[in-house]
């Protein structure tokens, strides 16, 4: 076995008060242990929870039960043997070991604190997270567990000499040893290939709970597909895009998109939620659209898809962040577009096109520590409608506000203290430390004030309305879990999620002079409401409201189609 300290390596590694003191023994191991000692560790250490999930379903009074756990074992040590064999020299294996135990003690501790899985969508989230994100997510609770499983075993790894080996032998003693892996995890797999199977094909996500293997497959993933992206430019789409001719309108049209933040239907006053977290928006005729699935369960894949004529139905993610969007189709058509991000920027959708950010332009009273409130996108939208309206030919302009809404954990920091009305809330960015009725409560408060922000953005149209039409759609990206079945946040798996992370809110309102300068019969929208939508209306919805022709146009997932007194 690997690490037997022998008594000879026991040498003097500091001096005290001038005398040399032998004040720790130094273990010499070969390459080849020590990557057998680090894949034994991992299997043993950091994959509590994909052997909880794996066994799940098996009695553990079986003796089966034990068999395919050990097996199980086997299977993980010996996967990370051979993936790390390839990279591991007597320079590289330390740093390459000691960069998987920090990796794997953060990782296992996200996945346990939150129930997530690390699939590439996860990393991509992770990887373009900002700084003001990322110390959210830092509790005091991550410490003693950082201790036990990067800490402690980086100090006992400090304490080892990897002897030297002449390379040629070295490099047969790590061949032999990566096929001896490689026959162990075949024969193993083998031997309980009929149960491995069916859990493989029934449970396929599980796989994104063997660490670290689940971050090495997500992170080479996603540099791979980073760098066929960036090998490509973004395919142009829609370039036939023409504005229809206005035939019945007069004034200038703005249509605003709010991209919400983890707003979860299930806690939408509108649709049904018993406690009323949308009072503002309750006393105006929006047209609340009550039965909406997401594309996705995080961000990453969400707004790119929400932005794409072929949404979820035909998901091709590839395709999506390799072709252009809803908002150059409309540039295209020469609709005036216009990002405005409060959050972690337009995922690609808005490239090349105006664009800017709260929190450069902080507004007086709403930043502080890098987060700007949600009502700073509305700073100069007065003056935007009065330009609009004093234009001499009535234009057609897209406005998107990209919102920080409900963007976890901490959703107290997400609205003012006038909306601490559900209380106790909890305040706390460690999740764990609250109980479930006030992380519901600090949660609710939050949308509170997305409310509030949205029924201040109608006031602002309707101010405007006698000069300018205006629509507004809002829609959130994704859901969340709150606690439910000891789930956090969101980004599970698509096939896994559970409702609340995929039904979303959407809500409509428009100025009293746009269904008549579109040809739009409200009292069918209403109705239509009523019935499921999706993101995957998105796309041609803006596109019809906004009058842009194209081949790229579906009537079927234009949710006002089936309402016109004209055609769009
Ligand atoms: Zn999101």
């Amino acid at each position: 076995m690997a690490a037997q300290v022998r008594r000879d390596d026991v040498v003097v590694v500091a001096q005290f008060l001038g005398d040399p003191v032998p004040v720790a023994a130094v273990i010499a191991a070969t390459v080849d242990q020590l990557l057998l000692v680090a894949s034994l560790f991992w299997a043993l250490a950091a994959n509590r929870l994909f052997l909880g999930q794996a066994l799940k379903e098996r009695a553990l009074a079986e003796p089966q039960t034990w068999g395919f756990a050990l097996a199980l074992i086997v299977l993980l040590a010996s996967l990370h043997y051979l993936l790390l064999a390839p990279l591991a020299n007597r320079w590289t294996v330390k740093p390459l070991i000691a960069l998987l135990i920090v990796t794997s003690a953060f990782a296992v501790h996200f996945m346990q604190a939150f129930g997530v899985y690390l699939d590439p969508s996860m990393v991509r989230n992770v990887l373009r997270t900002d700084v003001a994100e990322a110390r959210e997510l830092l509790s005091w609770s991550l410490l003693p567990h950082l201790l036990i499983y990067a800490v402690a075993p980086l100090l006992l790894m400090s304490r080892v000499r990897v002897l030297r080996s002449p390379w040629p032998r070295a490099s047969v003693v790590r061949v032999a040893s990566a096929l001896a892996a490689g026959a162990v995890f075949v024969a193993t797999l083998v031997a309980v290939f009929q149960p491995m199977a069916s859990l493989m094909r029934n449970h396929k996500e599980l796989r994104y709970l063997a660490t670290p293997a689940n971050v090495l497959w997500s992170v080479a993933a996603v540099g791979a597909a980073q760098a066929r992206g960036a090998a490509q430019p973004r395919q142009a789409i829609g370039l036939d895009a023409t504005l229809a001719p206005a035939v019945a309108r007069v004034r200038p049209l703005v249509v605003v998109l709010v991209v919400g933040e983890t707003a979860r239907r299930a806690n939408w006053g509108l649709s049904g939620y018993a406690r009323q977290t949308t009072p503002e928006l309750a006393q105006l005729p929006v047209i609340n659209f009550a039965d909406v699935t997401s594309c996705g369960t995080n961000t990453e894949v969400s707004v790119p898809c929400m932005f794409a004529p072929l949404g979820r139905r035909d998901y091709d993610e590839s395709r999506i962040r390799g072709s252009e969007s809803l908002l150059h189709v409309a540039a295209h058509a020469g609709v005036a577009v216009h990002w405005r991000d409060n959050q972690s920027g337009c995922k690609g959708v808005c490239e090349g096109l105006p664009q800017d950010e709260v929190v450069s332009l902080n507004p007086a009273g709403i930043c502080a520590e890098g987060h700007c409130l949600d009502e700073g996108l509305l700073a100069g939208l007065d003056d935007k409608l009065a330009a609009a309206a004093a234009s001499p030919k009535p234009g057609t302009q897209l406005l998107v506000l990209h919102t920080l809404g409900n963007h976890g954990p901490s959703y107290f920091r997400r609205y003012p203290p006038a909306f601490k009305r559900f209380q106790p809330a909890c305040e706390n960015d460690d999740l764990r430390l609250c109980s479930p009725q006030e992380i519901v409560n600090a949660y609710d408060n939050a949308l509170l004030y997305t409310d509030h922000v949205l029924a201040s953005l109608v006031a602002k149209l309707q101010a405007a309305a006698d000069r300018v039409d205006t629509a507004l759609i809002y829609v959130s990206d994704h859901g969340e879990s709150l606690g439910e079945n000891n789930l956090y946040l969101h980004g599970l798996p698509y096939a896994i999620s559970p409702d609340v992370q995929t039904q979303v809110p959407m809500v409509m309102w428009l100025s009293a002079g746009l269904p008549r300068a579109v040809g739009l019969d409200t009292a069918c929208l209403q109705r239509r409401a009523t019935e499921p939508a999706a993101h995957d209306h998105l796309f041609h919805t803006v596109l019809g409201l906004l009058g842009v022709h194209t081949a790229l146009y579906e009537p079927a997932w234009d949710l006002t189609s089936a309402c016109r007194t004209v055609a769009p």
